[in-house]
């Protein structure tokens, strides 16, 4: 039996019961692997269920306010993804008359559609024979194979893909690919593989060898880089003030409140003349009235270190700062904000909403 039966009779048997597994609606298979993108299928099952349920058709997403993708997309992270999706979606019908294009080469067309997504998209939707080479089937492959190239490298993903290719099943492309990123997902996990219960452990090289835990063969990441923030939280009455994101940076337009980043975190003594630099104002009208514990958030490529300062403004005083926008404390919910201070809102939002207003 070649491997790619034994993995389609396998994911038969095998397979997790997925929404998106129950169509070839094109647009319902794009939103589902951007969602699943570096998220857990128990996390993104959430989220493709509200984006389906808020925009059944890719009319209806193109059709709709940023800010109102961004709010729904909010937790998930890497938010350029739903810039991209709903760009995209706009592309697809001012371009294609509100249906995805079923060759893979158009669809790369689209904004934030990569090899991979193209490749799901073409193979699932549309039954093009194009292998699907994410970070689950580059493990299976390379452990399958025993590739000593990197798997990160230009070379190594270019041998991947050939490799992919020879495996793919022609006559069910949609399947195979799904019946591998299934493997990787459930059996050939990076830590411990469960070889045991691989329905290919006797084809596979690295098995044989009793070397899984060697590949997938990695290049050195780039170092994780630390960043210092410190946030503002002032309020008027029952009034608070954020800003939008808008440098190539991460977050982009999203929401959060005034801040200051700098190469360490300021001492506490520091704080006061930052804030007041940073709000145009003078001593007595700004005072400090709580100041958060560290927090530390994780990035894939960053780890934010971060305070929240509470202050409370005197009525006089206005922001000089034209990008800040006053909102209503109970209303800060209705914008987008990185995960860092929702978070630190679920915690502190109680007491934010009962200080409000008081000195
Ligand atoms: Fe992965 Fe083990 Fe199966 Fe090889 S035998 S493909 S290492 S689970």
């Amino acid at each position: 039996m070649k491997i790619s039966e034994i993995l389609r009779e396998w994911y038969k048997k095998n397979k997790r019961i997925l929404p998106w597994r129950n169509t070839k609606d094109p647009y319902l298979i794009w939103l589902s692997e951007v969602i699943l993108q570096q998220t857990r299928v128990n996390q993104g099952l959430s989220y493709y269920n509200r984006f389906i349920a808020t925009y059944p058709r890719v009319e209806l997403l193109a059709a709709a306010r940023e800010q109102e993708v961004m709010k729904l997309w909010q937790g998930l992270g890497y938010y350029s993804r739903a810039r991209n999706l709903h760009a995209a979606a706009k592309q697809v019908v001012s371009e294609w008359g509100g249906r995805l294009p079923g060759d893979y080469n158009s669809l790369l067309k689209l904004r934030g559609i990569g090899e991979y997504t193209a490749a799901a998209i073409a193979s699932i939707a549309f039954g093009q024979p194009v292998a699907v080479v994410d970070g689950n089937v580059a493990r299976v492959i390379s452990r399958l194979f025993a590739v000593e190239e990197p798997v990160n490298s230009a070379k190594g993903q270019k041998l991947l893909t050939t490799l992919a290719d020879d495996l793919l099943d022609t006559d069910d492309p949609g399947t195979h690919n799904q019946a591998m990123m299934e493997l990787g997902a459930l059996v050939c996990l990076p830590i411990r593989p469960l070889c045991a219960d691989c329905p290919i452990r006797l084809q596979c090289l690295a098995f044989q060898k009793g070397m899984t835990g060697h590949f997938p063969v990695k290049i050195r990441k780039t170092p994780v880089r630390e960043r210092f923030f410190t946030y503002f939280v002032i309020t008027k009455g029952q009034y608070t003030y954020i800003y939008k994101r808008k440098e190539n940076d991460i977050w982009k337009n999203l929401f959060e409140f005034p801040l200051v980043e700098s190469e360490v975190l300021p001492e506490e003594e520091q704080l006061g003349e930052m804030i007041l630099q940073e709000a145009g104002a003078e001593r007595h009208q700004l005072t400090v009235t709580r100041i958060s514990p560290v927090i530390k958030h994780q990035l894939t490529h960053q780890t934010i270190f971060s305070r929240f300062v509470h202050m409370q403004a005197e009525p006089e005083w206005k922001p000089r700062n034209r990008s800040w926008q006053r909102v209503p404390l109970s209303g800060l919910g209705e914008y987008p904000l990185p995960r860092l201070t929702d978070r630190y809102l679920e915690q502190a939002g109680e007491w934010l909403a009962g200080r409000a207003g008081k000195p």
